[in-house]
């Protein structure tokens, strides 16, 4: 079996900065209860932060503790929200990490199977902080939807089975009480994370971030900077529950589906273009062509409706308003 070494563990919020909630639960408290199961069978560095009053502080506080320990296998414990509908187990991983992806996945694939939650899969991302900034190979579990009571139902059930399913991926055995490793298994070198070009990985300065390539493609790292300078909730790099148009379609961070409730990062815009009378659609989150007119409108570029590709000159208007910090809108 193949061992990975698992280096540190962190719950991701804490009770200044908390997370999610629902059900009466609270993100933090059960991400802890799950992560304390974990540093107890695999000797992980707990890196999770208390003292951090804002989600970017504490964000920081965990890579930076992450980075004092180095290159090996990092795993943050977290749950999902959403719309008290949504439900499942997911876990991401940095997007062109082929043995964190296959690890991502085993990790679905056996918890699901003990559990019976939905199998949400592996998730690539290049923008969650604590895999995008951390050394090594960073892997971040939602364990099922706060929000969503069989979810909860489930994991107040089976807790124990799905955090034992989690590490017996890793390579560590919980029988016997739960404190010995996977006897006699090779320890897998982590692969080191692909950089993604052209920038080099940021260090973790949030003060002064990278700049953003001002090249007119809406894509993850935007989506997230323009979340991060309007405070969004939700900075994940992905414009979701997004109507596929030809309007649209080069908008390369949103998600596509046919469910029609929108992003909260373009509620936020049209409720601001709205505000300033440039915008009379419907508050619904859909980036479509009325709300793109209404974009270009206050942008000064050309009014046609479309975001168009490769280079749109209002996703350049855009990039450029977050280089200096401001909001687009
Ligand atoms: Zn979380």
């Amino acid at each position: 079996m193949t061992k990975y070494n698992n280096s540190t563990s962190h719950r991701g919020h804490n009770a200044r900065t908390p997370g999610a909630a629902g059900n009466g639960l609270r993100e933090h408290e059960v991400a802890q209860t799950i992560h304390e199961k974990f540093i107890k069978v695999t000797k992980a560095v707990d890196c999770t932060d208390d003292a951090g009053t804002t989600a970017n502080a504490n964000l920081v506080n965990i890579v930076d503790r992450m980075n004092r320990v180095g290159k090996s296998y990092h795993v943050s414990h977290h749950l999902n929200a959403f719309n008290g509908q949504a439900n499942g187990f997911e876990v991401w991983y940095f997007a062109g990490n082929e043995t964190a992806r296959k690890l991502a996945q085993a990790i679905c694939d056996e918890v699901c199977k003990v559990t019976g939650w939905v199998n949400r899969g592996a998730k690539a991302t290049t923008s969650l902080y604590v895999i995008r900034a951390s050394v090594g190979t960073a892997v971040l579990i939602e364990w099922g939807f706060i929000d969503n009571k069989r979810d909860m139902d489930i994991l107040s059930e089976k807790m124990v089975d799905a955090v034992n399913a989690a590490l017996k991926v890793m390579g560590y055995s919980t029988a016997g009480g739960g404190s010995s490793n996977g006897g006699g298994s090779a320890v897998e070198k982590p692969t080191p994370q692909p950089t993604p070009s052209p920038t080099p990985k940021p260090t973790p300065t949030p003060a002064q971030p990278e700049k953003l390539a001002e090249d007119g493609s809406l894509g993850p790292l935007t989506a997230r900077r323009w979340q991060v300078v309007t405070k969004m909730q939700i900075q994940d790099g992905r414009i979701s529950h997004q109507w596929r148009q030809a309007q649209n379609q080069n908008i390369h961070a949103a998600v596509f589906d046919t469910t029609l409730i929108g992003s909260n990062l373009i509620r936020d815009v049209q409720r601001k273009l709205a505000a300033r009378g440039l915008y009379t659609g419907k508050i619904d989150g859909l980036c479509g062509e009325q709300t793109i007119r209404a974009m270009q409108r206050a942008k000064g570029t050309t009014v046609d409706g479309f975001i168009s590709a490769p280079q749109s000159q209002l996703v350049m208007a855009i990039q450029r308003d977050l280089n200096a910090g401001r909001s687009p809108f």
